[in-house]
């Protein structure tokens, strides 16, 4: 069968009809995914107001790409105490955080105290306050570095108020690729395996792809549907999230570098192929804000949020240090022809601009 006709009678497709969507012109590509999300969320574009905490970029592993961690390519070393931590929160729910997403390098020199207390001292003083923490590839380091299995960790994290798991650490599945870029770091298969657990406890999670390197187009579609079986087995991703490779301070050699044609390729046929992941998530730190909003005409139904702060996106050169302006962002959403909706971090709505 025609594979436009496969898209729109909203059959599934396999690795090869998945590649072969990339040959598609992106207007018509634009326009299969774009009938899927008006489908499911009309003009709608999620957003939350979250606040990004990097409590550590001490880090025992050396991914290539990586421009955030001390032992690579950033000369400031830095390990923020749990008071530390405990302000940033502070200030940032003051000013309207609903969600602390909180991802750390992993730290050989500080135990699992130091991880969990964090995380239970922000619960204590704010029990409301969404807590989305610790990768898959930080509960893999946790357990190789303290000998604790991933049950015992992820009922560690549960304990002391971590809420969701962000979807960082996937990287690409592909294990030639994948040693390549991060080799010692908790393996495709161990990614899946810890979302799986994290699924079965009754909590979600987002899931991530690092695309825009030396992947090739069906490794990407190897990665989406090792997701969209796993979904199938547990439904507890809430989003898929594409992030675009940042090119700055790392060792990883790559000197052909995405067009904005094929990123927003990408992020229409993920929609299309991961048809039981509700939402993909054009994360503006890492496509820039202006392709985020065109993202929102080719799949993407969710802006991820204002961030306020960020640390490991921007040590590799995207412009997302400082977040953007609430205000702002609801004016861009609007100005795109989009309805902002602020949401928590389980998609309930809880304001429609
Ligand atoms: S990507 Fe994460 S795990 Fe890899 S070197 Fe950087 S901080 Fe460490």
């Amino acid at each position: 069968m025609d594979l436009i006709q496969k898209v729109k009678n909203r059959q599934r497709l396999t690795l090869q009809e998945g590649v072969a969507l990339y040959d598609l012109d992106i207007f018509t590509l634009g326009k299969l995914a774009d009938e899927i999300r008006q489908e499911k969320f009309g003009k709608k574009s999620y957003f939350n107001i979250n606040r990004h905490i990097n409590p550590t970029n001490v880090c025992a592993d050396i991914c290539k790409f990586c421009a955030y961690s001390a032992s690579r390519k950033n000369p400031n070393q830095y390990t923020m105490t749990h008071e530390e931590v405990l302000d940033i929160a502070t200030k940032a729910i003051q000013s309207g955080a609903k969600e602390l997403h909180i991802v750390s390098a992993h730290n050989p020199n500080d135990g699992v105290e130091w991880y969990m207390g964090a995380f239970r001292k922000i619960k204590e003083k704010f029990p409301s306050t969404h807590i989305k923490a610790m990768t898959a590839a930080e509960v893999d380091f946790l357990h190789r570095e303290h000998g604790l299995s991933y049950d015992e960790v992820l009922d560690l994290m549960i304990e002391n108020g971590v809420d969701s798991m962000p979807g960082g650490g996937a990287e690409i599945f592909d294990e030639e690729i994948r040693d390549y870029l991060c080799k010692g770091k908790v393996t495709s298969s161990q990614w899946l395996e810890i979302h799986q657990k994290w699924h079965q406890r009754g909590k979600e999670s987002n899931a991530t792809m690092l695309f825009g390197h030396i992947e090739s187009r069906e490794h990407r579609i190897d990665h989406m549907l090792r997701l969209r079986d796993l979904q199938d087995k547990t439904g507890g991703f809430n989003a898929f999230i594409p992030l675009v490779y940042q090119r700055e301070n790392n060792f990883l050699k790559v000197t052909k570098f995405l067009t904005a044609h094929e990123i927003l390729k990408t992020y229409a046929i993920s929609r299309i192929l991961l048809d039981n992941i509700p939402h993909i998530k054009a994360y503006w730190a890492t496509s820039t804000i202006n392709l985020a909003l065109i993202a929102q005409e080719f799949g993407a139904d969710d802006l991820d949020g204002t961030i306020q702060k960020e640390s490991i996106q921007s040590a590799a050169g995207a412009k997302s240090a400082n977040g953007l302006a609430m205000d702002d962002f609801v004016a861009m959403i609007k100005n795109a022809g989009f309805i902002p909706v602020q949401r928590d971090s389980l998609y309930n709505e809880l304001e429609v601009y």
